[in-house]
């Protein structure tokens, strides 16, 4: 059996550490989803501190804990700890414990710091002792202060001192939460989904909406985009995901529009949709996972096109990265195994032959004129139907409206 050398998870917060005035509050957001996301294991004891987040394992399993941990947006780094008293000896001992126990380490470094400035021996005093205590009693390691195997850090408290052994790095970004609601147009592809990581990692909170033109699209896409939302689910909080019936519009457009115009005016229709569907939502700005350049409707003339009929901020996360990177990123976050499965998407029903690459908002506007485009917007916001992920075993399905 392995053996239990680690008592503690020392979590601590990269960014928000520079928040000043609002940093509680985001750390009490990153201390719910903590307990939210280790909830299942039942001994830690978990302690928010004014630098740290501290969990007693309790003989909980620690490669469990630290993996789901290193899922959370919000922790820079996570190492594990023991507590030992506020004595030279008590120390000396800790150390050779960590080192004793922690297999294949032949090089370490001893880096000490007093947040306890009353303790009387001096970070560089201590270094020395521990070090030397180590080297006398483990013959077979040396000290590397360059590039240790292991590198023990000790620190000195108030009322006790942390001995921490190797630092795991976390997910970094902001807690999820925080940084307000975004509506994310989400398609079954590659790119919508890793925007939608990228921008959960900022601390946004991750409304979906999705058109589908069925029964030109199938069930089939739906389960995509729905297995999709679980997956920004798992990193994020709750999800909810708004699908909005769009077959209607799409053979209005189809009826009424020159077919190098279709995708343009498509694609303004979504965001005139979407912009009240965030009204409805709380969301302060809509996302997409475009790219510069990457298709037709991706150039900036055609982004300017179908941006004007919105006056909310569009975040494109993903405008500066090639789709080599984007793949290798959704493999990463395991989004692209569903993402290349084979679906209709309601964009590719009516895919013109050759759509036109530099869209002019005047001309996008004049084809309109021949739509009842409040009306189709009317009615499709109607009839949104909204499915909530929130990680439980059984996610609940309700209408909005
Ligand atoms: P993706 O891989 O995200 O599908 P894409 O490279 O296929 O992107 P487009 O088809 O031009 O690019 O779509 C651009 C963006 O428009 C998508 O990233 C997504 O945000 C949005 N979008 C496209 N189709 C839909 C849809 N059916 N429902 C919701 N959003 C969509
Ligand atoms: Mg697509």
């Amino acid at each position: 059996m392995k053996r239990l050398i680690y008592d503690y998870l020392v979590v601590r917060f990269g960014e928000i550490a520079l928040k000043g005035k609002n940093k509680k509050s985001f750390v009490i957001k990153l201390e719910n989803d903590i307990r939210h996301k280790l909830s299942r294991f039942s001994r830690l004891e978990i302690r928010r501190h004014f630098d740290d987040i501290e969990i007693r394992l309790n003989g909980d399993d620690q490669d469990q804990v630290l993996s789901v941990l290193r899922r959370i947006f919000g922790i820079q780094n996570i190492s594990p700890a023991i507590k030992v008293e506020n004595t030279v000896d008590a120390m000396c001992e800790g150390a050779l414990r960590i080192v004793n126990e922690e297999n294949g380490i032949r090089t370490f470094k001893i880096e000490a710091r007093r947040k306890n400035k009353q303790f009387s021996v001096h970070s560089d005093e201590l270094n020395r002792r521990l070090g030397a205590s180590v080297l006398k009693n483990c013959p077979e390691v040396r000290v590397d202060v360059h590039h240790p195997d292991l590198t023990l850090r000790v620190e000195v408290g108030y009322r006790e001192t942390r001995i921490y052994g190797h630092e795991y790095d976390g997910a970094g970004g902001l807690p999820v939460g925080s940084s307000g609601k975004v509506l994310l147009l989400l398609s079954g592809g590659i790119d919508s989904p890793v925007a939608g990581y990228l921008l959960a990692r900022r601390g946004a909170t991750i409304e979906a909406i999705h058109f589908q033109s069925p029964p030109y699209t199938s069930d089939r896409a739906k389960q995509k985009v729905v297995d999709l939302s679980r997956r920004l689910q798992s990193f994020g909080g709750t999800v909810r995901l708004h699908l909005v019936p769009f077959t209607k519009t799409q053979l209005a457009i189809r009826d009424a529009v020159p077919e190098d115009y279709r995708i343009t005016i498509m694609r303004r229709m979504m965001f005139r949709i979407a912009e009240k569907q965030a009204a409805a939502t709380g969301s302060l700005a809509l996302a997409t996972g475009e790219s510069l350049g990457q298709v037709a409707s991706q150039t900036l003339e055609s982004m300017n096109t179908i941006n004007s009929v919105t006056n909310l901020p569009v975040l494109r996360p993903l405008v500066t990265m090639d789709k080599l990177e984007i793949a290798r990123l959704a493999k990463s976050i395991d989004t692209y195994d569903i993402s290349i499965r084979p679906y209709e998407d309601c964009c590719t029903i009516f895919l013109p032959r050759a759509p036109r690459t530099r869209p002019d908002p005047i001309h996008a506007g004049r084809f309109e004129r021949a739509l009842p485009v409040d009306k189709l917007v009317e009615d499709a916001a109607h009839h949104i139907e909204t499915l909530t992920f929130d990680g439980s075993q059984e996610d609940i399905f309700s209408n909005l409206l």
